[in-house]
C-alpha cells in the first residue's frame, strides 16, 4: 500500500487532505476532537522527517463563504493537539494561499480555509484541483470521511502528483481494518447489523454474504424480518415494501451457509419515549399498540454467545434506541460481549455513525480493535464499492 512511509519529507511540503469536519458548539468550540487526533500521526511523521505540512479540509455544508463555517475556529484546537502553533490562510487557493505556502518553513504547519467555500470543490472541478495542487510537493490523502466523494481535494487532485501521492496513516488503517474483516479474516466471522432500516443496510448484507459465517440482525430492522416471517409486530418500525427482500436475504443466506440470527425477545413500549410503559415479549407476538425498541434478555444472552465464538467481528448499527436509557441495554450488552471477545484475541471493527456514537457513549471505544472515523465511506466500502479517494491514490 502506498503510505507516507514511502517518502522522506525532508525539505518537502506535504499537502494533506484531512477530515476536520468536527462538531462545534454555539461558541465555536470543538466538542469532539477525534478526527483531529486521528490525523496526528501523519502530521508528526512529516514534521519529524524535516518537512512542512499544509492542511486542507472542509467544515460543514456552507453555501459560498459563511463565517460560521470558517476553519479558523478550530485553529487553536489543532495547535494544542499537535503541539505546534498552526498558521492560517484565509483562502484555500490563489495568491494568498500560495504566498503562505512559500513562506512556510520546515517544521511548520499551515491550515487552509474551508475548501467548500468554493463550489468547485464538491463539483470535482479540474482547474480548482490544479490550483490546490500548487500548494504542496507531495499529496497525502488522510481523509477517510470523504474518501467516497470524487471531490477536487479528495480525488481529482491526485492526478497532479503522479509519482508523489500516498495514503496517510489514518486512511491506511481504515483500509487495512476493513480488509482484515472482509478479506484476510480469521474465522468465524460475525457481522452485527442493527440500526433503523433494512433499506440502508441491504447493500452491506448482499456484499458480505460470501464473506461471513454469522449475521446478527438487530435494531429496528428486526421487525421487517419478523413481519415477513409471519410475526405480529404491533407498531414497531417496519418497511412494508421490503418484506420480500427480507425473505430473499434469508434464502440467500441459507444457500450460502451463512447463519442469520434474529432476536427472540424484545423490550416493547407503549410509546416512543424513555418513560413509556415497557414489557418483555416474544418478538413474534408484540401486542397491538406496542413497539419493540430494544433486544430482550434472552436475545442478549444468545447474541453474546455467538460473539464469544467469533474471531472477527464487524459491528454496524445499534441493537435498540440506545439514545434513550430505557432502551440501551441490548446495545450495551453487545458492546460488552465484543469487548470481551476482543480481549480474548478477536479482531473487532466498529463503524457507521450511530454505532460509533454508542461505543463512545458507553466507553467501549478503547476496548474494540478499531473504530472507524468514516460513516458513509465505511458503508460504501462494506458494500464492496470502490471509493474515488482510494482509487485516485492507487492509480
Ligand atoms: P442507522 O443509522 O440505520 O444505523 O440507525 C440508527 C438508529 O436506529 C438509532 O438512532 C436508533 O435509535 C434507531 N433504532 C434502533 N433500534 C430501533 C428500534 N427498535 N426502533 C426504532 N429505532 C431504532
Amino acid at each position: 500500500m502506498k503510505t507516507l512511509d514511502l517518502f522522506n519529507f525532508k525539505d518537502k511540503k506535504a499537502l494533506i487532505r484531512v477530515d476536520f469536519n468536527v462538531p462545534l458548539d454555539a461558541d465555536f468550540k470543538v466538542t469532539d476532537t477525534t478526527r483531529i487526533e486521528a490525523a496526528k500521526p501523519s502530521i508528526i511523521k512529516i514534521l519529524e522527517d524535516g518537512g512542512a505540512v499544509v492542511l486542507m479540509s472542509h467544515l460543514g455544508r456552507p453555501k459560498g463563504v459563511e463565517a460560521k463555517y470558517s476553519l479558523e475556529h478550530i485553529l487553536e484546537t489543532i495547535s494544542k493537539i499537535i503541539g505546534v502553533t498552526v498558521k492560517f490562510a484565509t483562502n484555500c487557493v490563489g495568491d494568498e494561499a500560495e504566498q503562505a505556502v512559500s513562506n512556510l518553513q520546515n517544521g511548520e504547519i499551515l491550515l487552509l480555509e474551508n475548501l467548500r467555500f468554493h463550489p468547485e470543490e464538491e463539483k470535482g472541478d479540474l482547474k480548482f484541483a490544479e490550483q490546490l495542487s500548487k500548494l504542496g510537493d507531495i499529496y497525502v490523502n488522510d481523509a477517510f470521511g470523504t474518501a467516497h466523494r470524487a471531490h477536487a481535494s479528495t480525488a481529482i487532485i491526485a492526478q497532479f502528483f503522479p509519482e508523489s501521492k500516498c495514503f496517510g496513516y489514518l486512511l491506511a488503517n481504515e483500509i487495512n481494518s476493513i480488509k482484515r474483516v472482509l478479506e484476510d479474516s480469521q474465522k468465524p466471522v460475525t457481522a452485527v447489523l442493527g440500526g433503523a432500516k433494512v433499506s440502508s443496510k441491504i447493500g452491506i448484507i448482499s456484499n458480505i454474504l460470501d464473506k461471513v459465517d454469522h449475521i446478527i440482525i438487530g435494531g429496528g430492522m428486526t421487525f421487517t424480518f419478523i413481519k415477513a416471517l409471519g410475526g405480529n409486530i404491533g407498531n414497531s418500525l417496519c418497511e412494508d415494501d421490503k418484506l420480500d427482500l427480507a425473505l430473499s436475504i434469508l434464502d440467500q443466506a441459507k444457500a450460502k451457509n451463512v447463519k442469520i440470527h434474529l432476536p427472540i425477545d424484545t423490550i416493547i413500549a407503549d410509546d416512543f419515549n424513555n418513560d413509556a410503559k415497557t414489557d418483555v415479549v416474544d418478538v413474534y407476538n408484540i401486542p397491538d399498540g406496542w413497539m419493540g425498541l430494544d433486544a430482550g434478555p434472552k436475545t442478549n444472552v444468545g447474541f453474546s454467545y455467538i460473539i464469544a465464538q467469533s474471531k472477527t467481528i464487524l459491528w454496524n448499527g445499534p441493537l435498540g434506541v440506545f439514545e434513550m436509557p430505557s432502551f440501551a441495554k441490548g446495545t450495551i450488552e453487545l458492546g460488552n460481549a465484543i469487548a470481551d471477545a476482543t480481549e480474548d484475541g478477536a479482531f473487532s471493527l466498529v463503524g457507521g455513525g450511530d454505532s460509533v456514537a454508542a461505543v463512545k457513549q458507553f466507553g467501549f471505544a478503547n476496548k474494540v480493535s478499531y473504530v472507524s472515523t468514516g460513516g458513509g465511506a465505511m458503508l460504501e466500502m462494506l458494500e464492496g464499492k470502490t471509493l474515488p479517494g482510494i482509487a485516485a491514490i492507487e492509480a
